[in-house]
């Protein structure tokens, strides 16, 4: 899972429009307040609710560009929405995402938070 995540990393940092997106210094400091255990807490609970179900509410609009670390994370990781989902991930889009695939996003998703998180601290 680890190489599958960092070969995604890697694929996703040669996208110009996914590599734009980069946590804020309120995003550092509600990290900073909140602990990473709890942010990945709530990447299950968004994920769960935002990209899980079959058919996702208002799918492809589901994700705000601000406020929290985790929505960030989506689009730049190519989660925000289930046609990034496919695109990114081929994971098809109409059916429920199963506990493997929810365990694998949220990975990934912590993964980019972590790496971002050191750049941007040392730069603040
Ligand atoms: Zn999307």
């Amino acid at each position: 899972m680890i190489d599958l995540i960092e070969q995604k990393l890697y694929s996703l940092s040669k996208s110009k429009f996914r590599s734009n997106f980069h946590l804020r210094k309120y995003m550092i400091e509600y990290i900073n307040d909140k602990g990473l255990d709890k942010i990945k807490e709530h990447a299950y609970d968004f994920i769960n609710q935002k990209i899980a179900p079959s058919n996702p509410k208002n799918d492809g609009k589901q994700t705000p560009t601000k406020n929290h670390p985790v929505f960030i994370a989506m689009h730049a990781c190519g989660c925000c929405c289930r046609t990034c989902l496919e695109k990114w991930h081929h994971i098809p889009k109409g059916r429920e995402l199963n506990k493997n695939e929810i365990e694998y996003i949220v990975n990934l998703l912590m993964k980019w938070i972590e790496i971002e998180y050191k750049k941007t601290s040392e730069i603040h």
